[in-house]
């Protein structure tokens, strides 16, 4: 993993980052660098209140906030940042206010490194209006000052349409971190964890991949 000054992350959802990135905001954190996850929303419109229900609309916010504080201690992140805007609704912000947010976080923190995702291809509106407002931000930057961004992709046409993904980090060290990360987002994930877990230890090439290699598209901006 290249070491940078400063890695800001930006999702939407709490348990956005679990799958794709925890192994590797884990490294930057172990690497000594600092991390910054703004996380949007609390995940407040989350379909899953459990069977039988643990949550109601009302107290899933409170629980979604509880877990992303939770996977955040377990990554070793300090920095969580609750931005406070409403779980899918995103893409109905006034034009132009996320893209100050990803504005007024780079100007704060000056990250070398961004992670989000890639618009149009990350399969929620949320998503790709979080990834359109990192790009928006960033476009407007000259390049040398620039922070790379690194997207993740994952609809069905992205392979198609952007190719393979060129950043390749291999999170083996913290696959366990990345199974505790997710288990902590209990109240979306749990029932899906068990066989992950045994998969991954009977060696299934799947699991092995999801837990230990995480991927990414370098944002091309000309
Ligand atoms: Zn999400």
């Amino acid at each position: 993993m290249k070491k940078e000054r400063h890695v800001l992350v930006v999702f939407p959802h709490p348990d956005d980052e679990a799958f794709g990135v925890s192994g590797t905001i884990a490294g930057h954190i172990d690497n000594g660098t600092p991390v910054t996850y703004a996380c949007l929303t609390l995940g407040e419109m989350g379909r899953n209140l459990g069977n039988p229900p643990f949550a109601t609309r009302e107290s899933l916010p409170r629980i979604r906030k509880r877990e992303l504080q939770e996977a955040a201690e377990t990554m070793g992140l300090t920095d969580l940042r609750m931005m406070g805007y409403r779980d899918k609704t995103l893409e109905f912000e006034t034009p132009g206010a996320l893209k100050t947010m990803v504005e007024e976080l780079v100007a704060e923190l000056n990250p070398s490194l961004i992670i989000s995702f890639y618009p149009g291809y990350a399969v929620h509106p949320d998503h790709d209006a979080t990834g359109e407002a990192v790009v928006a931000a960033l476009a407007d930057m000259p390049p040398s000052s620039r922070p790379t961004f690194y997207a993740l992709a994952f609809s069905n046409n992205h392979e198609e349409e952007i190719g393979k993904p060129d950043v390749h980090h291999s999170v083996r060290a913290y696959a366990l971190t990345k199974l505790d990360t997710l288990r902590a987002h209990a109240s979306q994930l749990a029932w899906t964890l068990p066989e992950l877990e045994k998969s991954y230890h009977e060696g299934l090439p799947e699991a092995v991949e999801r837990l230990e290699n995480e991927r990414f598209f370098t944002y091309r901006f000309d």
